[in-house]
Order: structure tokens, then sequence, then C-alpha cells
């Protein structure tokens, strides 16, 4: 019997690369949490730039940090629970989001981004599989909840210098990292530009051949010739407004000068229609 502390299990709720999360019960108040368990043989500078960059964020679009305790093995990481799952399932159910839909999820994720880097914080890790959802009495689709700070940078600290982050999502100048650093919280841009793309599309916009878990160099430099060329597919087969597109592009923009603010996205017109209620 795995030991919880104060928190009975429930369920599991996912694996990482790092560890597991399980949904558990606190044993005092009855309140359910999602708890991510990291080895503590194997704590790093990422798990502690996890616990430190994330307790300190309060927003509604970024998954409530609770509490750190330790178990014999395992650092844990309690935090509110998600009861809608990934975005990332979400759209794979429906291969790909009405535009609508996709930007009542894109305000929030943007929202929330926004919020992370006023606090200093660059996620350096967007991608449908961090955004979790939770589902809302009375809302007729589920609040978007940004998680997995693993790979986050405090920006008081030195430079961004690691290439961190899940490749498909990955910003031109983290793969290319020529002079040695960049702006992380430039780079999220890029990937929440990517997760608008995939939530049109139903794909990537930029990828390695199909079935290489790990490509070669070769494919990796084809890739990133894509996508400093800004070569991509704006699907004729898909319907997509032209300011959704045009939103697009200045977000896939390969050089972080030139790509468009957070300021920016958020006066857009594409993304001014429709606000999506306070959470
Ligand atoms: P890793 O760093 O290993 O990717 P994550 O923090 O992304 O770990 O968590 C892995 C998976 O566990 C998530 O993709 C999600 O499916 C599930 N999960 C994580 N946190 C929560 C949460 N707060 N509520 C519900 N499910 C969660
Ligand atoms: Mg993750
Ligand atoms: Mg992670």
């Amino acid at each position: 019997m795995r030991e919880t502390g104060r928190y009975e299990r429930v369920q599991s709720l996912g694996k990482g690369a790092f560890g597991f999360v399980q949904l558990g019960r606190n044993l005092q108040n009855g309140e359910l949490a999602a708890i991510k368990f990291l080895k503590r043989g194997d704590v790093n500078k990422y798990v502690e730039s996890e616990i430190l960059n994330h307790s300190v964020l309060r927003h509604p679009h970024v998954i409530q940090f609770k509490e750190v305790f330790l178990t014999s093995e395992y650092i844990a990481i309690a935090m509110e629970y998600a009861t809608g799952g990934s975005l990332f399932h979400y759209v794979q159910k429906q291969t790909r989001l009405k535009e609508a839909v996709a930007r009542w999820f894109f305000q929030q994720l943007i929202i929330g981004v926004d919020y992370c880097h006023k606090r200093g914080v660059a996620n350096r890790d967007i991608k449908l599989e961090n955004t979790l959802l939770q589902k809302v009495n009375g809302l007729p689709l589920p609040l978007l909840k940004i998680c997995d700070f693993g790979y986050s940078k405090a920006d008081f600290k030195s430079a961004a210098k690691s290439k961190v982050g899940t490749l498909t999502y990955m910003a031109p100048e983290v793969l290319v990292n020529r002079d040695g650093k960049y702006d992380g919280k430039v780079a999220d841009i890029w990937s929440c530009g990517v997760m608008l793309y995939v939530m049109f599309y139903g794909r990537y916009p930029f990828e390695t051949p199909a079935g290489s878990a790990m490509p070669k160099a070769t494919e990796i430099l084809a890739m990133l010739d894509n996508m400093v060329r800004q070569r991509y597919e704006l699907s004729p087969h898909v319907e997509i407004s032209d300011q959704g597109k045009d939103l697009l592009r200045k977000m896939l923009l390969p050089d972080p000068k030139q790509r468009i603010t957070l300021e920016a996205v958020m006066t857009h017109p594409w993304f001014t229609t429709n606000l999506p209620p306070e959470a």
C-alpha cells in the first residue's frame, strides 16, 4: 500500500514522463485533490522549479496548487482536481473544434498564460495535454486550466537556455537556440499558436515523419526549415475565418521579435468576439 500522506487514494488520473498523478481525498476535510507523485530519488532542478513557480500562481485558468508533502519514496504535489480530463482528449474525440469552441478555450488559455507571464513565470510546455478541463454547472462548455509547471522558468533567474518542452510545440528559437538563450515567455506564445492550429485543423502544423518516436537530426532540420519558411497548411478542407488565420500566422512568426505579443493577441478582432464569462 502506497503512502499518500493525509490523503486517501481514490483512483489513478494519469502517468507522465516523471511520475504519476492520482485522485486523492483529504481525510481531514473530504476535499478531492489531484496529487502528482515524483520519485524523491529523481528530484532535480525541474522539480524544484515546478514547485516554486506553480505555488505562487493563483488564477481561475491555472490549476490551483494546494500543498506539497513527502512520503518515504515520493515528493507529492496536491492540487485542484480537474474533472473534465485534458483538452487533448477533448479535441481527439471530436477530431477538430468548431471555431467558436476553439475561441472559448483559446481565450482562457491566453488569459491564463498572460497571468503567469505577469507573475514572471514562463510555462515552456504549453500543449493540449497540459491544459485540463473543469466542468461547471450551468456553463455549456468546460473551463480551461493550465497545469504542469515541470519545465517552467522564472524570469528573475538567468535567461532560458535549455531545450525543453515538446518537439511539436517547440518554437524555432528554442529548437535552434543559436546564441544560447531565448525568452521562454515569447516561446510560450508560439506554443499557444500551435494549440490554436491543432484545435482548428485536428493536426500539427509542423511535425517529423509519423511513427518516429526518436526523430533523426535530418528530420528535425526539415521540420525547422518548414517553421522558418512559414510552410504549413491552412487547409482548404476546413473553413476557418480570415481573422482566425491572420491570428494564427502572427503567432507562428518564426522571428521571436516579430511574433505577436499577448497584449496584441488579446485585442485581435478574432479574440475579442464573444469574450468568455469570468470563471
Ligand atoms: P507530467 O509532467 O509527467 O507530464 P502532468 O502534470 O502533465 O505530468 O500530469 C500528467 C497527466 O495527469 C495530465 O496530462 C492529466 O491527464 C493528469 N493530471 C495532472 N494534473 C491533474 C489535475 N490537477 N486534475 C486532473 N488530472 C490531472
Ligand atoms: Mg504534462
Ligand atoms: Mg511535465
